[in-house]
């Protein structure tokens, strides 16, 4: 096949024009706003194309590069997701949407929401919003931080006492009781989510 074939054929199927009855009858009428938006975005893609071909492979396939850029939206897309569903869970207070509401919203069901982000994403939405955790002690992890016990190799924050959690540590947590343990990355989110909410008062920050 021809290379502008395939090049009409993607630019055809990713931006497909829109039949529009009235277009029979009005030639030459100003496309709608979407369509010009369509445009716009079609536009752009050959620039980029012909860019990567003038800098890297006089062969720079459309095809792939189309399927390229939507995973690319698709990654961007599914992060941004992850960082909604850990602020909705962890910094909306005093009453955080439910695993079910949010698992509504995204189409996933509620441990499936639960499993979607972990303390990396519950991290970064801090991070983007400034908002901080309410009524946590996290630390770095050190050995020096414990007086010599399991908590000095391995998370004791996740697991059960018959099926511990060997993963590595990397944070000191604090319980209500002020007792201070190791907590891996794929437990922090269960940590966070086992705090009170701050008192009204400010009794708590
Ligand atoms: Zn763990």
């Amino acid at each position: 096949m021809a290379s502008r074939e395939l090049l009409d054929d993607v630019l055809a199927i990713r931006w497909p024009q829109p039949h529009r009855p009235e277009d029979d009858e009005a030639p030459g009428h100003l496309p709608g706003t979407a369509v010009a938006d369509a445009w716009k975005l079609r536009s752009a893609f050959l620039q980029r194309l012909e860019a990567a071909t003038a800098e890297h492979s006089p062969d720079c396939d459309p095809l792939l590069a189309a399927l390229e850029e939507l995973v690319a939206t698709k990654k961007a897309a599914d992060e941004q997701i992850r960082l909604l569903l850990a602020y909705g869970r962890v910094y909306v207070t005093p009453r955080p949407y439910t695993l079910e509401t949010l698992g509504q919203a995204a189409g996933l069901t509620p441990s499936g929401v639960g499993r979607a982000f972990r303390s990396e994403e519950i991290l970064t939405a801090g991070t983007l919003t400034g908002r901080r955790l309410a009524a946590v002690e996290i630390d770095d992890h050190h050995p020096d931080l414990f007086p010599g016990d399991a908590s000095r190799r391995r998370c004791t924050w996740g697991g059960s006492k018959n099926n511990p959690c060997t993963d590595e540590p990397k944070y000191a947590v604090t319980d209500k009781s002020d007792t201070r343990w190791a907590c891996c990355d794929s437990h922090l989110p269960g940590y966070l989510r086992s705090r009170p909410a701050p008192e009204p008062n400010g009794h708590s920050m």
